[in-house]
């Protein structure tokens, strides 16, 4: 099985991240997907692939991020064999701060960035791993309207708004994580099954969002296991049905063998 969005380039996995690895091999999670979310530890992400063959990254600025974007040499990134894809990218409205007016132009500051990440992707041909927080019909109207499905992606941590449900047909994926696993997870629990399953992936997104039963604690790439087995409960499939469609899922759309 394969963790579609691990941040093991932070600084929770630096001491013990031979054994987080062995762990999640001994699980049955043997591949390992590090998006790109703050330049400054993308050469860490890119040790770790390189030290790991079953590692690979992603090269990309987090909607948090933004202020490093400019900086970032995509170029000197996205040639690296290890490179499966642009992101994460996208737009996130959950905590916007001050004035209308601040507020208004962070928006505005977060979709330039998300364009030209879009626009990389696209001249590069890899795929968008899309971030969306409280602003889903911003983030689909620039999908759509910058022809992101020319190399399509995945909506990590899928946030279960129905209106994201047909960019499954511009070559988007859904990535499941911990969250399904909550009590509170109802929205997401009843728009999973209205995903293909031929678009469904799963995640981590460790260190953060643990699934039950070790809410509290730091996420591990162990628990892709937890959040596919309660996948396959909820669409009543086998579990090895569930890891073999994810699994596959997961290689075609970072072209990975
Ligand atoms: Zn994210
Ligand atoms: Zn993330």
């Amino acid at each position: 099985m394969i963790d579609t969005h691990i941040h093991l380039d932070d600084e929770r996995y630096r001491d013990d991240l031979d054994t987080v690895l062995e762990h999640a091999k001994e699980g049955g999670v043997n591949k390992f997907v590090i998006p790109g979310a703050d330049p400054k530890t993308l050469e860490r992400a890119i040790e770790i692939a390189e030290s790991y063959e079953e590692v690979y990254f992603a090269v990309g600025v987090h909607p948090y991020d933004m202020q490093n974007f400019e900086n970032l040499e995509f170029e000197k990134y996205v040639h690296h064999g290890k490179c499966v894809a642009i992101g994460e990218c996208g737009l996130d409205y959950f905590r916007l701060e001050g004035s209308d007016e601040e507020k208004e132009l962070e928006k505005q500051r977060q979709k330039e960035v998300f364009i030209a990440q879009i626009e990389l992707a696209k001249k590069y041909k890899k795929p968008l791993i899309v971030h969306i927080r409280d602003a889903s019909r911003d983030s689909k109207e620039l999908l759509l309207k910058h022809n992101a499905g020319e190399v399509g992606g995945v909506l990590h941590c899928y946030n279960a708004d129905d209106e994201l449900l047909s960019l499954a047909n511009e070559g988007f994926y859904f990535g499941i994580g911990g969250v399904v696993t909550f009590k509170n997870a109802k929205k997401l629990v009843n728009v999973l099954g209205k995903i293909p399953q031929e678009k469904l992936l799963v995640e981590t997104d460790g260190p953060y969002l643990t699934p039950t039963p070790h809410r509290g604690e730091r996420n591990e790439p162990l628990y892709t296991t937890l959040v596919a087995q309660k996948m396959a409960d909820l669409l009543e499939i086998p579990y090895e049905n569930m890891e073999n469609i994810t699994t596959n899922n997961a290689l075609n759309l970072f072209d990975i063998s």
